[in-house]
């Protein structure tokens, strides 16, 4: 079974994120940019499926820059077989982004498409369901566990999601998209020899152009702006003055 799992360049979820002087959006240069967290759980389980011996092939696709082949590669070190790079200039939204996968589902002809659930950038959690919806292939987003069935009559997967108030339990038919959340596994740390061994493997770059795909936004940001700065918290030396500063300065009760 072949497996494509998609990978996103994105800011580290280590660095404190500070928004440009105009507005526009945030400071990139000379961040650290790592392979976005739930992707990277991804990539993981894609290669827990071929340790388990239902994976057969892993390929990991990124939308975006040429840097974004530093991730990709991070994907191949975790254990992807090879790794197509669709190049852009600038960030295409979720939709070009879902179309632009579609393209290369089509080329490529995976049984699943495992991605994550969101990117920690733009929070958008909408890829996977735009790639369902245009592939016209079942979903089963927040993953917290994927089991392939690939029996010759029964191609499924089911999928343990993390749904509000506790746990919903699909099964979907292959091919099938499936979005990672955080607990379906702890994604391994890449050693020296596989990070030597990743740059062997194959890698493909194609321009968004080549696959037919407009990628013109219809969404523009007006402007980005950065949490309010909590403010410091008072010691109070009595239940009377905590409750007097409830009422008269919080008005919360
Ligand atoms: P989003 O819908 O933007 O929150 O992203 C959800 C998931 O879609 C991410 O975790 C990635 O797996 C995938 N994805 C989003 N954008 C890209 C991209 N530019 N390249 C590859 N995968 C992407």
């Amino acid at each position: 079974m072949k497996v494509l799992v998609t990978v996103k360049r994105a800011v580290d979820h280590n660095v404190k994120v500070r928004v440009k002087s105009d507005h526009s959006g945030v400071e990139l240069d000379n961040v650290k940019m790592s392979i976005n967290p739930f992707c990277e759980i991804a990539v993981e389980e894609a290669v827990r499926l071929k340790e388990k011996g239902i994976a057969t092939e892993i390929v990991a696709v990124s939308v975006g820059p040429a840097a974004a082949q530093e991730q990709l590669r991070t994907a191949l070190a975790i254990g992807a077989d090879r790794a197509i790079l669709v190049e852009t200039t600038g960030t295409p939204g979720a939709l070009a982004v879902a179309k632009l996968l579609k393209a290369v589902v089509e080329r490529e002809a995976p049984q699943l498409v495992l991605l994550g659930k969101q990117a920690i950038d733009s929070d958008n959690n909408q890829t996977g369901q735009m790639l369902a919806a245009l592939t016209n292939w079942p979903q089963g987003t927040f993953a917290s566990s994927v089991d392939v069935d690939v029996d010759v009559d029964a191609q499924r997967v089911t999928v343990t999601r993390e749904v509000d108030g506790g746990l919903q339990t699909v099964t979907l038919r292959l091919p099938a998209v499936v979005t990672a959340d955080l607990r379906l596994n702890e994604p391994r740390y890449t050693t020296l020899p596989s990070i030597m061994k990743a740059k062997k493997k194959p890698f493909e770059t194609l321009a968004a152009s080549a696959l037919g795909v407009c990628v013109g936004t219809t969404l523009e940001t007006l402007r980005v702006e950065p949490p309010a700065e909590r403010k410091g918290g008072v010691k109070v030396t009595s239940v009377a003055q905590l409750v007097d500063k409830l009422k008269t300065e919080a008005k919360v009760i």
